[in-house]
Parts: C-alpha cells; sequence; structure tokens
C-alpha cells in the first residue's frame, strides 16, 4: 500500500512521562506505517524547554500561526516539586498558557462516544460540546474581605483623570466584596470562535448567561454575540440549517438535562469550567474527551484533555505494566490530521483520519481496552491490555477494515 503524502506540516509539540511514551507508540503502529507524515517537530517535554529557557514553546506557537494546525502531547506544568526533578532554572508557566495567549482563542471539549460506556444521562444520544471563554470574569479578580461597617464603590478613572463611582453595598457588618472584569475584545474573539467552530461541525450553538440578573455585564456577553452572528453569521448558519440560540443559563442547564446533545455549548469561564466536568464525569472519563484550542483567525492545535498520567509513567520506569488509555491522544491526532487534509484538499488522509477513530472506536466495543475503561464498561468480560497492546489491537482493526 502507498503512504499517504501530505504537503503542508503539521506543527508536532512533543511532551512528557507517559503521554510522550504514547505519543512514540502512536506515531511507530498508527501513523508512520501509512502516512508519509510532513511534521514541524518541536520538543516541548520539560528538559527541552528548560535548556531553552522555554523559548521552543514560543516558537512552536507561532509556528502554528504560520501552518495553521498543530497536535500537542501533554506536558507538565512546572511545580516546586517539579523544580527539583528536572533541576530547572525556572519555575517555568504552564505550556498551555502561553499558546493560549499567542493564539488566543477558546477550548472546544467533546466526549467520545462508545458503546458499553454510556453517559448516565439516558437521553444524550449524541457528544455535547463545550466552548469555554477562558479570559477574564472571577479567574482574574480582586477581593477583599470587609472587616466591618464602612462603604465600597467601584471607581472608573478615565484616562482624562474623570472619575465615575458606583456604590456596591454600605456594610454595616463584615461581609466579602469581589470586583471583576471582561474585554470586548476578548468577548468578541470567543464569539467568532464560536460561531466558526459551530459551522465547521455543522452544529447548533447554544449560549446562556444571566443577563437578566447582570445588566451590565452578562448582557453585554449576550448583545456582543448577538451583534457579531447577525452582522457576520447568520447568512452562512441559515444556508447550512443550523441555529444559533441564546438563553438564561439557568434555562440552557436544564435543557441540556433534556437534550439529546449533538450541539455546541458556549459558556462563560465559570460556567465552562464548572460544566465540562459535569458532562466528561457523566460520559465516563478525561482520556474519552476531544479538546481543540481554535484561535479567532482560524488557527487549530489539538490535544487530550488529561494531563502526562505521572503515576503511571513510575511504574513505566519501574519496568512494570502500564495500561493508559491513549484514545484522547490518537484523536489529537486524528484531528489534527483530518483539519490538515481539509485545508490542503487531501480526501485520503481525511478518510484515513476517520478509519483510525473508528478503529479506536471499534476496538473498545469489541471489548478490548484499558484498564480505565474496564473498570466503567457496560460490557462483559472486557480484556484489559497494556498501554501498547491496545495501540496494536487498533492497529489490527484499522488494517483489517481497510482489507
Ligand atoms: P493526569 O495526568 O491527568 O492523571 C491523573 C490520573 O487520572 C492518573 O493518575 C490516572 O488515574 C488518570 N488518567 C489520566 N489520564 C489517563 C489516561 N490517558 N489513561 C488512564 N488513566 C488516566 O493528571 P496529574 O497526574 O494530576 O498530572 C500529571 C502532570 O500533567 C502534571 O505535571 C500536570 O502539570 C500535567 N497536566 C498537563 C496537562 C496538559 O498538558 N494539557 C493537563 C493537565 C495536567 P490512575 O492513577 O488512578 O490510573
Ligand atoms: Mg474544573
Amino acid at each position: 500500500m502507498d503512504k499517504i503524502k501530505m504537503t503542508t506540516p503539521i506543527v508536532e509539540m512533543d511532551g512528557d512521562e507517559m503521554t510522550r511514551i504514547l505519543w512514540q507508540y502512536i506515531k511507530d503502529e498508527l501513523l508512520l506505517p501509512f502516512i508519509d507524515l510532513k511534521t514541524d517537530y518541536y520538543d516541548l517535554g520539560l528538559v527541552k524547554r528548560n535548556e531553552t529557557d522555554d523559548k521552543i514553546t514560543t516558537e512552536s506557537a507561532e509556528a502554528t500561526l504560520k501552518y495553521g494546525v498543530a497536535v500537542k502531547c501533554a506536558t507538565i506544568t512546572p511545580n516546586a516539586a517539579r523544580m527539583k526533578e528536572y533541576d530547572l532554572k525556572e519555575m517555568y508557566r504552564s505550556p498551555n498558557g502561553t499558546i493560549r495567549a499567542i493564539l488566543d482563542g477558546t477550548v472546544f471539549r467533546t466526549p467520545i462516544k462508545v458503546k458499553g460506556i454510556d453517559p448516565c444521562v439516558k437521553n444524550w444520544k449524541k457528544p455535547i460540546t463545550i466552548a469555554r471563554h477562558a479570559y477574564g470574569d472571577v479567574y482574574k479578580a480582586s477581593e477583599m474581605v470587609i472587616p466591618g461597617p464602612g462603604i465600597v464603590e467601584l471607581v472608573y478613572t478615565d484616562a482624562d483623570g474623570n472619575v465615575t463611582k458606583v456604590p456596591v453595598h454600605e456594610f454595616t457588618s463584615p461581609g466579602v466584596v469581589q470586583g471583576m472584569h471582561n474585554l470586548n475584545r476578548s468577548i468578541e474573539s470567543f464569539s467568532r470562535s464560536c460561531f466558526n467552530y459551530a459551522i465547521d461541525q455543522k452544529q447548533d450553538l447554544w449560549f446562556a448567561t444571566k443577563d437578566t440578573i447582570s445588566k451590565k455585564y452578562d448582557h453585554t456577553f449576550k448583545d456582543i454575540f448577538a451583534e457579531i452572528y447577525e452582522k457576520e453569521y447568520r447568512s452562512k448558519f441559515e444556508e447550512l440549517g443550523i441555529t444559533y440560540f441564546y438563553t438564561l443559563i439557568d434555562d440552557a442547564v436544564a435543557r441540556v438535562m433534556k437534550a439529546e446533545g449533538g450541539f455546541i455549548w458556549a459558556c462563560k469561564n465559570y460556567d465552562g469550567d464548572v460544566m465540562s466536568d459535569m458532562i466528561s464525569s457523566a460520559c465516563g472519563s478525561l482520556a474519552m474527551m476531544t479538546s481543540v484550542l481554535v484561535s479567532p483567525s482560524g488557527v487549530y492545535e489539538y490535544e487530550a484533555a488529561h494531563g502526562t498520567v505521572q503515576r503511571h509513567y513510575y511504574k513505566y520506569l519501574a519496568g512494570e505494566e502500564t495500561s493508559t488509555n491513549s484514545v484522547a491522544t490518537i484523536f489529537a491526532w486524528t484531528g489534527a490530521l483530518k483539519k490538515r487534509g481539509e485545508l490542503d484538499n487531501i480526501p485520503e488522509l481525511m478518510s484515513f483520519a476517520e478509519n483510525l477513530e473508528r478503529a479506536c472506536i471499534d476496538t473498545i466495543e469489541s471489548g478490548k481496552m484499558t484498564k480505565d475503561l474496564a473498570l466503567i464498561t457496560e460490557l462483559e468480560n472486557p480484556t484489559v491490555l497494556n498501554s501498547l497492546d491496545f495501540i496494536k489491537a487498533v492497529r489490527e482493526t484499522l488494517v483489517a477494515a481497510c482489507q
């Protein structure tokens, strides 16, 4: 069989620990035998980040802006223990944070559905994608403990020194106060990322806030989404037969529980944090989620939603057998390959990626899976495979399906 040719490289961001081991297995078993893989390789493993004073992370993000599609392995975010373990010169920032700051954008997370690992919400027949705004609100707030009676005000001083004041509360007893912000520019790019992703996936987009109570703050989110939808996206949505639907957050939560799924749910920062954990735990596991960062300029970075699985890596180093789930990392690759195929018009690359996704699902549905899934599946007597044997089983399924 001839290998599938590529024209533009995918930016490849290698990572750390167990996921770095899986990364190599996936390339050796599932990609290199079938594709003339073209990548622009960046080693974001902590050793290399330390060697380059973390410049490699910035370079990988800049390459992503240049080529448009990246795939990223999970990486260690250094803390005090890692400073010692890797003898680091500095406590580098989270690579995801650095990359996000350069690409700007919204993270979309979708559960990977498999028969036998069913969501606890019985009517969720199709996956629900959460689109989380990743800037501001309570994550960048200033807070104060109010010890006793006194007045708290919001004070805005403009560039000319004009002052506007709004009372927050006249305290007669101790309490707490919080001031938070967002930026129109960030909300606009959040909305564009969501509209573009809905078009990309040909799915309805839902958005909800508490604008009835928060008549300025949340209402601004609602207004910006509405304005950008009308001006830039309505005709495209209508052409595709998909809808943009705005409602109150309480109504959205109630509707989500009764819905079939198959739509994108755009959430403000806090709502997205909380609701994505609800969706992923209702659907099984972080290793069965896809995750993609979509920038407002249409750049895509695919990754797994979980970390480097440190505990398994130490077992691996000790020569013990591991059973680490590689599905999310495989889907990061297939997401990137599909997008590359779409942008470069290489249908074989897109169908290869789809077949590989199908092979992962079919392998699990046939009863062969890693330990994390065996613990939660409704299938009887699943076969628990080790990290490499699961990937080899996927390869067998893939090859059998293509014959
Ligand atoms: P983690 O790597 O997500 O693993 C936590 C636990 O979840 C594991 O010990 C394992 O449970 C289970 N798990 C996660 N992924 C799994 C998989 N693919 N297959 C099977 N089980 C899986 O989180 P962590 O141990 O808290 O973090 C380790 C490192 O990852 C940290 O240095 C952190 O900075 C980094 N991190 C990176 C990213 C990223 O790059 N996107 C995200 C989060 C964390 P059992 O041990 O019970 O089997
Ligand atoms: Mg959370």
